[in-house]
């Protein structure tokens, strides 16, 4: 289960965005970004006009980089998302808001995607009571994700559960703060989705 494990930071930087993938930090002034807002390396303050190809691989990578997915992967859920009816771009989106690490993000109980992804590893999450921890896994429409009884004394969960139970859901999403479960009311609409990337691009940049 290959993930990225350089400076997260430099990829902030190189995208010209936070993508808010330290979570706490990126909201403060210790964000890279906001003392160093230019790309890093030598030629990092160097501007001049993209080409289209360039703007079209910088959404697939900005993409990537945020749900913390690689290249083989990323490729496999855009060929999913052809398969699918409706807009290719939206389907893309759609499925990987699913994955699990997403869903425990999104449910407050992780600070980043990279938590979420550690604490699904470490086994802190069932869905519909079964062990599940594999962080790509795609919640469906009435999955249950419950923080596991035998990780809620722990000090990271106590953290997680405040953290959570003062979290806004996306409309797609419920949570019982009382027990610590999620559950998937409803698969989430393009407007749900609040990531800044401009999916026709990926798809553009894929069918060339
Ligand atoms: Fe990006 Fe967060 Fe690092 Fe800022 S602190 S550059 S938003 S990962």
């Amino acid at each position: 289960m290959a993930r990225y494990t350089g400076p997260v930071c430099k990829l902030c930087r190189r995208e010209g965005i936070k993508l808010f993938l330290k979570g706490d930090r990126c909201y403060t002034d210790k964000c890279a970004l906001t003392r160093r807002n230019y790309a890093p390396g030598q030629h990092g303050h160097t501007r001049k006009k993209p080409t289209e190809y360039a703007l079209q691989l910088r959404e697939k990578q900005k993409a990537k980089r945020i749900y913390g997915v690689l290249e083989a992967q990323f490729r496999r859920y855009f060929e999913m998302a052809e398969r699918q009816p409706g807009i290719t771009g939206e389907n893309l989106l759609v499925i990987l808001e699913r994955r699990l690490d997403n869903v425990v993000y999104r449910l407050g109980l992780a600070e980043s995607r990279a938590q979420a992804r550690q604490l699904v590893r470490h086994n802190f999450f069932t869905v519909n009571g079964r062990k599940v921890n594999i962080p790509s896994y795609l919640v469906k429409v009435g999955d249950v994700i419950a923080l596991k009884e035998e990780k809620k004394d722990s000090p990271i969960a106590k953290e997680i559960m405040e953290r959570a139970a003062s979290k806004t859901l996306p409309a797609w999403l419920s949570y019982d703060a009382n027990n610590a479960v999620g559950k998937v009311e409803a698969l989430p609409k393009r407007e749900d989705i609040d990531i800044p990337v401009e999916e026709h691009l990926i798809v553009e940049l894929y069918s060339r």
